[in-house]
């Protein structure tokens, strides 16, 4: 019996890699020790698997930025304003495709989330010119590396299916033209390690999604020529997010010599399919989560184990991670400052290699490991635990009547009362909510957290802050402002750290994309609000202003999505306990005279399920969320919402059942483009099309804001058109903001004389 994991954190302990690639981008270090790190790295994470009892080390999965990028390259796909020579890929254009050339001034290639992670990967770009061509042998040179120390390689490739089906045409060709030339280039790889191991690792998550005909036919294909080429190492088919549902009888068919399920998504799947494998085929069981930071039940995860020995024989068995651990942080022991009750119930990849280990260990008919009685222990303490169940929480849920989760009136007659009330002027102008963080802003936020700042002194130095952007946002002459947000590090974590339920680690860091990180708080416990979270800094701001101002919240949903989410009981139910507690919040802030509320639901379309016949149930949730939040506000309240994505289309009939009075949205990048979701749906309520990119210091010219206000008002009515850029300004510097915020200040005055 093989165990494995699917891949494994590439940012070393103390991210190491983030801190060398950028060193290296500032160019103060070179290439030689960029590489010397990312090889220190791969051979530290083979040590800690093979210790921990790993017979097969994922080789590929490592990257300096992608492992899509990587296939990219492997695959000689490199868009032709890369200006490549054909030869090996170096670092140089490797870079470029990730992150743009800005002295050439030439564009980076596209980043989207993987599947329904966090993860990013740079878009594959397909153009009826693409050719593929294996370059280079890095896969074969690590391969063999992994031999040479001693251990049991295997090289993982993303498949060529889901490789093909997350690009993007670009000109219109079709990604299937290029199908058969995919696959040569696929065979070409394929056949170079072909003997050098064991197994070959196959990544098709998509088959976990809902495809095509041609997706279908596609698989077919490309696997009958693979297989051809793979005589003497065999293919592992590894399918994850999800189980394979419709998918099912094709993945069957198709000629592999392993297929891995995962067991934790879909523990369903396995009695099915055990039935059905072919006499040859190796089932290998994907029982620990490799999307989260909990404890495998290890015998529950055992209990699969053993139905599948009563099936198949030990060696057609193998037992693995459900994904790969990258979307998982590195190794608990380094948490020192975690509630050691806590910490108990927890687990990260060095950990779950162990869960991995013991498992295997048990089925091979060993004495089950020590690791197995401490398991149910600790599992058993996590149920009992008193700050897991919260009474309270738990009644007020029962008590959530259906009149909570809408506004007393529709948007018709709440917006008529709220345009006396609030009196804006056509196209009022606000943001989104943060302003530049400032060094100095930081600087405060971490010298309270370290104690060296009181309480008050704390709070006089935010205070200052905020006067200071109230100050210039009353200069620029923008209609509904905000505090700015200083004290927020992070949307997300901010509320975290001031509800129950909620913890944080240390160094808990998983990668987002390229060198970035992100350290998601840990929800474990029922949520309720012990006190008011934003109340005293929103009434603060607003006594030093006529202009309203508007309150900012982040929605249940984001809190969800952005973080580790307790796996006993369901998603849902978590999200019902936020938005309660933002419900809460909600109250206090119209309560204390905040006329103007923001809650961002920036995560809502990212939460959605890959599989098309589970997403109406999660929208309805998700929605019914979010409208609980600010169902119990007057009429008089205006409620705003802010999403930061552009792909509108399938979900617009849910963006309006939020019942929000006012969405803000991404909008600029695509020059308006999205709006065409809003004129083929008629959405009934206000809209704040993103008039300026924010994820870029460029200042947008006047002329251009305005343009693009035109656009918007071909399909936005004037008089629900509202002006704002695309996001929050925390990334920016204060020189760009001011003028880009003057110009869209601007902008707007033009249009309104224009109307007037
Ligand atoms: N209010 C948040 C901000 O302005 C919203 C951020 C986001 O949508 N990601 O920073
Ligand atoms: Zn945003």
């Amino acid at each position: 019996m093989n165990a494995h994991v699917l891949g494994f954190p590439r940012m070393g302990k103390n991210r190491e890699l983030k801190w060398a690639l950028e060193k290296f981008w500032r160019g103060e270090t070179n290439e030689a020790e960029l590489i010397k790190v990312g090889e220190h790295l791969k051979k530290h994470h083979w040590e800690i698997q093979a210790k921990a009892g790993m017979d097969l080390l994922p080789v590929g999965d490592f990257s300096f930025y992608d492992h899509i990028l990587d296939t990219i390259t492997m695959l000689g796909a490199i868009p032709p304003r890369f200006r490549w020579d054909g030869k090996e890929v170096d670092l140089e254009t490797y870079f470029h495709m990730a992150r743009g050339d800005a002295e050439k001034g030439i564009p980076a290639m596209e980043m989207t989330k993987w599947f329904d992670s966090n993860y990013h990967y740079i878009v594959p770009e397909l153009t009826r010119d693409t050719r593929f061509q294996k370059t280079g042998s890095r896969l074969l040179k690590e391969t063999t590396t992994v031999r040479d120390l001693g251990y049991s390689p295997k090289p993982v490739l993303v498949g060529p299916i889901t490789f093909l089906s997350l690009a993007k045409e670009t000109d219109g060709c079709s990604r299937w033209d290029h199908l058969e030339g995919l696959a040569d280039a696929y065979c070409d790889i394929l056949a170079e390690l072909d003997g050098q191991c064991s197994w070959i690792q196959i990544d098709e998550p998509i088959l976990c999604t809902d495809i095509s005909e041609e997706a279908d036919e596609a698989f077919r294909l490309v696997y009958a020529k693979m297989k051809k080429v793979t005589v003497s190492s065999r293919l592992l088919l590894t399918t994850y997010f999800g189980g394979l549902g419709d998918n099912r009888d094709l993945t069957l068919s198709l000629p592999i010599d392993g297929i891995h399920l995962d067991l934790v998504r879909t523990p369903e799947q396995l009695k099915d399919i055990i039935h059905k494998l072919p006499p040859h085929v190796t089932l290998s069981l994907g029982l620990v989560d490799g999307r989260n930071v909990w404890k495998t039940e290890l015998e529950t995860a055992f209990r699969r184990v053993n139905a599948s020995r009563q099936q198949l024989k030990a060696s057609r068995i193998m037992i693995g991670s459900s994904c790969s651990l990258l979307h998982s942080p590195m190794d608990l022991s380094a948490e020192t400052e975690l509630d050691g009750e806590l910490k108990q119930w927890m687990a990260f990849a060095v950990q779950k290699c162990d869960e991995i280990a013991a498992l295997k260990l048990a089925a091979e008919g060993a004495d089950k490991p020590k690791i197995f009685a401490e398991n149910k222990a600790s599992l058993l303490a996590r149920g009992a635990h008193c700050h897991v169940v919260d009474k309270e929480t738990r009644n007020r849920l029962q008590t959530i009547t259906p009149e909570m989760y809408d506004r007393t009136s529709d948007f018709a007659k709440r917006s008529a009362i709220q345009k006396k009330q609030l009196n804006l002027p056509l196209f009022p102008t606000t943001t989104i909510g943060s302003y530049p963080q400032t060094d100095e802003i930081r600087k405060t936020r971490l010298q309270y957290k370290k104690g060296e700042l009181s309480n008050a002194e704390y709070k006089e130095t935010m205070k200052g802050h905020i006067a200071e952007v109230v100050a210039h946002q009353e200069e620029l002459g923008l209609d509904v402002l905000v505090h700015g947000e200083p004290e927020r590090n992070d949307m997300v974590e901010y509320f975290g750290q001031q509800l129950k339920g909620f913890c944080f680690t240390q160094n808990g860091w998983v990668q987002s994309y390229g060198s970035r990180c992100v350290k998601p708080p840990i929800i474990y416990g029922d949520i309720s609000r012990p006190e008011q979270m934003t109340v005293d800094w929103a009434v603060y701001a607003q006594s030093l202003t006529n202009k309203p101002m508007k309150g900012m919240l982040t929605g249940p949903v984001t809190i969800l999505c952005w973080s580790f989410v307790r796996n006993d009981i369901p998603r849902e139910v978590v999200c019902r306990q936020i938005a309660l507690a933002i419900r809460d919040e909600v109250l206090d802030l119209e309560a204390a005279g905040i006329g103007i509320i923001q809650i961002d639901e920036a995560a809502l379309r990212e939460g959605m399920p890959i599989r098309k016949d589970q997403q109406e149930a999660y929208l309805r949730w998700a929605v019914d969320c979010f409208r609980l939040t600010a169902g119990g506000v007057q009429d008089t309240t205006q409620i705003h919402s802010h999403m930061c994505y552009s792909e509108f289309n399938v979900i617009m009939k849910w963006i309006a059942e939020m019942d929000a009075d006012v969405i803000s949205i991404e909008a600029s990048r695509s020059g308006m483009e999205l709006l065409e979701a809003f004129n083929a749906y008629e959405y009934p309520a206000e809209i704040g099309p993103g008039v300026y990119d924010i994820h870029s210091p460029r200042i947008p010219s006047e002329d251009e804001i305005y343009s693009l206000l035109q656009k918007a008002l071909k399909v936005i009515p004037a008089e629900r058109l509202w002006v704002n850029p695309d996001c929050g300004l925390k990334t920016r510097a204060w020189v760009e903001t001011l003028v880009s915020l003057k110009n869209m200040v601007c902008a707007a005055l033009k249009l309104r004389e224009s109307y007037a």
